[in-house]
C-alpha cells in the first residue's frame, strides 16, 4: 500500500472527483482506484482491471486530471495502470470491514465526504453537534413534512410518540439536520438530559475496539443505558454481522427500558443491502418517514433562507435561476449559495443574473447532457433489436434478459437513479434483480471483448446526446 501521504493527497483529488460526478458513475468507477503516487507532477493510479482502465481512460480522464490540477495546483501527469501479478495483494480491512485505532491505517482512502463547510461544534464529550441544525433554521416543505413532524413530537415526548423514528432519504436531504434539532430540542427543555447523538461509523469502530481490547463491558453500559439514543447513516451497518447483532442487543435493551431511539439510513429498512431481517422489522416498528428531493418551490424557499441567514439580500430571479439550475439536494443549494456570495465578495460585484449565469455555466451545460433511462432503452433496443415493452415485460427468455440487463447496468453507471428506481423501469423489478444485473454485466465485461466493446460503444453513444 501507498504511504499515507499519498493516501491522504488521494484523498483529497478523490474527493474532488466525486463533487464532479454523479454519485452512482464514482461509485462504479472510482471505488476501486488506488493510489500509488501523487505529487505536482504525477497521479500515478492503480485500478483493479483492464476494462475500468480503459474506461476511465476514455471517460473520464479529464476529470481526474481536473480534479487533480485543482487539488494540486499543478498539472500530473495522469497514468493508469493495472496491477503486476507479481506486485503484492492490497492489504485487507478487518473483517467487520473498518479499522481502529491509530496502529492500523485504513486500507483504502476514507471515504469522499461531500462539499460542507466546517461546522463549529459544541462538544461535551458526549454530543458533538452543529449549532444551525436547529428546528428553527429548518425548511418545511412536502417533502420533508412528516419526517419534520415525526421528529418534532419524538423531541417533545420521547419513547411515547413513535419509537423507534427512522428516517431515510439521499443524502443532502436533511437527515442529520433533523437528528440533531431533536438533541437541540431536547436539550434546550433539559439540559441534563442523557442524550447519545453518534454516526454508526462511531458505533462500528467503537464496537471493533472494544471487542480488541476486551472492553465490551463498559462498551454495554454505555450505550445501553442512554437515556436517548439517536444513530445517524444507520445503513452503514450493512454486511458488518457482528456489529448488527450487537446493536440488535442494544436495541432491545433500549427500547425495553422504554428508551427514544433515532435513526437514519440513506435507504428504506427493507433496502439497506444484507441487514438481517430481525432488525428491519425492529426498525419498522415505530414510524418510518422518507426525506425527499425538494420540488422547485421549496427549493426557492431554502435558497431564500440560507442567503438571509448569511445576510445577503439576494434577487428573486437570481434565486429562482438557482433553483432551477440546482435540483439535487439541499446541500447543493446551499454550496451554490456559498459559491455565489462568496464569488461576489471576492471580486467586489454585484450579486446579479450576469455573475450568477457565469458561476453556474457549467451546471446548465451538465443538466443538458443528462442522460436518462430512456435514452439507455432507446439505444439498447435498437441494438438488440428489442421492443421497449419486451424489457419491461416478465418474459425471462436470454434474448430479452440480456439487453434488459445491460439497461440496468448502464443506467447504474451513468444515471443518478436508485436501484429501486432502474427497477420501476423495467416492468417494477426489485432492487436485488438491478444488484444481480449490474454484478452479471460487470462480470461478463471483464471476461467477453466484444461485450466490453459493445457496452463502451453503446455508452459514447448515450454520452454524445445520440438516439437512435
Ligand atoms: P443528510 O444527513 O440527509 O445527508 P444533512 O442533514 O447533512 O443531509 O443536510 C445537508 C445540508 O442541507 C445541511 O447543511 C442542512 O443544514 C441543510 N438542510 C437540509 N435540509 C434542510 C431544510 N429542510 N432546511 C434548511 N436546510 C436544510
Ligand atoms: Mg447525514
Amino acid at each position: 500500500m501507498s504511504d499515507p501521504q499519498t493516501q491522504a493527497s488521494w484523498a483529497n483529488v478523490r474527493d474532488e472527483i466525486s463533487r464532479r460526478l454523479k454519485k452512482q458513475q464514482f461509485d462504479t468507477w472510482f471505488r476501486r482506484v488506488e493510489p500509488r503516487e501523487i505529487s505536482r507532477d504525477r497521479v500515478d493510479l492503480e485500478v483493479p482491471n483492464e476494462f475500468i482502465r480503459e474506461w476511465l481512460q476514455k471517460y473520464y480522464l479529464d476529470t481526474i486530471r481536473g480534479a487533480a490540477a485543482d487539488v494540486l495546483r499543478a498539472s500530473p501527469q495522469v497514468t493508469l495502470r493495472i496491477p503486476d501479478a507479481a506486485s503484492a495483494p492490497a492489504a485487507s480491512a478487518p473483517a467487520d470491514g473498518a479499522s481502529v485505532g491509530a496502529a492500523s491505517a485504513p486500507a483504502v482512502a476514507p471515504e469522499p465526504v461531500a462539499p460542507r463547510a466546517e461546522p463549529r461544534t459544541i462538544s461535551d464529550g458526549r454530543l458533538c453537534l452543529n449549532p444551525s441544525y436547529t428546528f428553527d433554521n429548518f425548511v418545511v416543505g412536502p417533502s420533508n413534512r412528516l419526517a419534520h413532524a415525526a421528529a418534532l413530537a419524538v423531541a417533545e415526548t420521547p419513547a411515547q410518540a413513535y419509537n423507534p423514528l427512522f428516517l431515510h432519504g439521499q443524502v443532502g436531504l436533511g437527515k442529520t439536520h433533523l437528528l440533531q434539532a431533536v438533541c437541540h430540542h431536547m436539550l434546550a427543555r433539559s439540559p441534563r438530559m442523557d442524550i447519545l447523538y453518534l454516526s454508526c461509523e462511531t458505533f462500528v469502530n467503537q464496537f471493533i475496539a472494544a471487542v480488541k481490547t476486551g472492553s465490551l463491558e463498559s462498551f454495554r453500559r454505555r450505550y445501553r443505558t442512554v437515556g436517548v439514543l439517536l444513530v445517524d447513516d444507520i445503513h452503514f451497518l450493512a454486511h458488518k454481522e457482528s456489529t448488527q447483532e450487537e446493536f440488535f442487543h442494544t436495541f432491545n435493551a433500549l427500547f425495553d427500558a422504554q428508551r427514544q431511539i433515532i435513526l437514519s439510513s440513506d435507504s428504506s429498512p427493507a433496502d439497506i443491502p444484507t441487514i438481517e431481517a430481525r432488525l428491519i422489522s425492529r426498525f419498522k416498528w415505530g414510524l418510518v418517514a422518507p426525506v425527499v428531493k425538494p420540488n422547485l418551490e421549496m427549493r426557492l424557499a431554502i435558497l431564500k433562507q440560507k442567503a438571509e441567514l448569511r445576510g445577503a439580500a439576494v434577487s428573486d430571479e437570481v434565486l429562482m435561476f438557482l433553483a432551477k439550475a440546482i435540483d439535487t439536494n439541499i446541500r447543493e443549494l446551499e454550496g451554490a449559495v456559498t459559491k455565489l456570495l462568496g464569488a461576489a465578495h471576492l471580486t467586489q460585484r454585484p450579486v446579479d443574473m450576469v455573475l450568477a449565469r457565469e458561476l453556474f455555466a457549467d451546471v446548465l451545460v451538465e443538466k443538458r447532457r443528462q442522460i436518462t433511462i430512456e435514452d439507455i432503452q432507446g439505444v439498447i433496443t435498437a441494438r438488440f433489436h428489442v421492443k421497449l415493452s419486451d424489457l419491461q415485460s416478465k418474459r425471462r427468455s436470454k434474448s430479452i434478459t440480456l439487453p434488459r440487463q445491460v439497461c440496468m447496468f448502464l443506467a447504474r453507471a451513468l444515471t443518478d437513479y436508485s436501484l429501486e428506481e432502474i427497477g420501476g423501469y423495467f416492468g417494477g423489478r426489485d432492487h436485488t434483480t438491478v444488484m444481480y444485473a449490474c454484478d452479471q454485466i460487470a462480470a461478463r465485461v471483464q471476461r467477453d471483448g466484444d461485450f466490453a466493446k459493445m457496452i463502451e460503444e453503446s455508452t459514447a453513444l448515450l454520452r454524445d446526446g445520440a438516439r437512435l
